[in-house]
């Protein structure tokens, strides 16, 4: 059976293949006149100061880390349920991740389940707002300066998304954003690092291009850093898509909506609520919870029979404390992470999906879930 609805696909509209191609007829490839006006736009569209394109969400986060300074062997607060984009990071930089539990009806983590793992140890909390949801990064922010450590903002998933009006990412001492190509913007690969404070992004643009100073000479090496630039083909398209973001929210919006209103019909599945509290998601991936009578193996099953209509899902995600890179060296012991990883389903879910797309995959979802309980009867 071929692929029908797949669970991501880009989009990609006749000006943004304008855009690059423009770009191929200059001699400006790269550290040139798109890059300003993708990280410029960028700044404005999040209200904040500054903007540091990289050549991925890792990189931005790894720039962010070290522009930080923060010391090697410190422990650093993040949740497991996530990408493993953020421990690897950690791992490279000789950090010690310390996972925190998150909220099932978030998927994130809390103030509180963060605070119980703050000690004189911890340098940084890293928080994610998973799948478009916005954490809350407010009461976060409070807590990271009255215990005087930093906050990262992974909001690879969520640009767009507001709490109280303020976009997340510019909350903390530093955010990152991915455009990958089943996120929100897209520029192929790319990422960038949005911060208030110009310490911290005069760093980050220095490591970002091998640690030279770009005000100085070319030659002037001053500390050991990467090469991590964006080209001009990847901002130029990063721009454009940039321009109909809200259009793009809003379209991703009502397809969640409408996906709602399917599955409380279905009456099994658990929803993520349509509404954040004091906030705005920016709708990444719609991800339902199978019931709780339900382990792995049965969401597996769900999965299995879906494909075979060419429906594709996605187990998101597989939780950071289970990974063989870690699980014998960082024990950590996560009931909610756990069973909510093993219950998680990503439905698919794109700008261009048609509203009849969003019911066959609910109707293949209910004739699965039925086919299950019917064989556990
Ligand atoms: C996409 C993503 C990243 C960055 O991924 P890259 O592939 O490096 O751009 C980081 N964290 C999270 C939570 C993500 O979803």
């Amino acid at each position: 059976m071929s692929l029908r609805i797949p669970l991501a696909k880009p989009e990609i509209t006749d000006a943004d293949r304008e855009v690059v191609l423009a770009v191929l007829q200059t001699p400006h490839l790269s550290m040139g006149p798109k890059l300003t006006q993708f990280e410029d736009a960028m700044a404005a569209y999040l209200r904040c100061p500054f903007a540091v394109a990289a050549n991925s969400g890792t990189s931005a986060l790894h720039l962010a880390i070290r522009a930080l300074d923060i010391p090697r062997g410190a422990d650093i607060v993040l949740p497991s349920f996530t990408f493993s984009a953020v421990l690897n990071v950690l791992l490279q930089e000789g950090l010690r991740p310390v996972f925190a539990e998150i909220d099932p009806a978030t998927f994130n983590v809390t103030p509180e389940t963060v605070e119980a793992l703050l000690c004189d140890r911890t340098a940084a909390i890293i928080v994610v707002h998973t799948f478009g949801r916005p954490a809350p990064v407010d009461r976060l922010s409070t807590l990271a300066r009255r215990k005087n450590i930093a906050l990262i903002e992974d909001a690879c998933e969520a640009l767009g998304a507001e709490i109280n009006r303020q976009r997340v990412g510019t909350f903390g001492d530093a955010g990152i954003l991915a455009f990958y190509p089943n996120k929100q913007i897209i520029t192929g690969e790319g990422g960038m690092l949005v911060t208030s404070r110009r310490t911290i992004a005069d760093r980050a643009r220095r490591l970002r291009n091998q640690g030279r100073d770009p005000g100085l000479d070319w030659f002037q090496h001053v500390e050991v850093g990467y090469s991590y630039r964006l080209s001009e083909m990847n901002c130029a398209l990063g721009a454009s898509q940039l321009r109909r973001l809200e259009e793009t929210i809003e379209r991703r919006q009502t397809l969640a909506a409408r996906y709602d209103r399917k599955i409380a019909e279905i009456g099994e599945a658990l929803l993520p609520s349509l509404s954040a509290e004091n906030g705005r998601i920016s709708w990444f991936s719609y991800v339902v919870l199978m019931p709780e009578w339900m382990d792995g193996s049965g969401r597996d099953f769900i999965a299995k029979q879906l494909l075979q209509k060419g429906i594709q899902t996605g187990r998101y995600f597989a939780p950071l404390h289970r990974q063989p890179v870690i699980r014998n060296s960082v024990p950590a012991e996560l009931v909610v992470t756990d069973s909510v990883a093993g219950r998680a389903l990503a439905l698919p879910f794109f700008n261009q999906m048609a509203e009849a797309e969003v019911e066959e995959v609910c109707t293949a979802l209910a004739k699965a879930l039925s086919d299950l309980r019917g064989r556990r009867m």
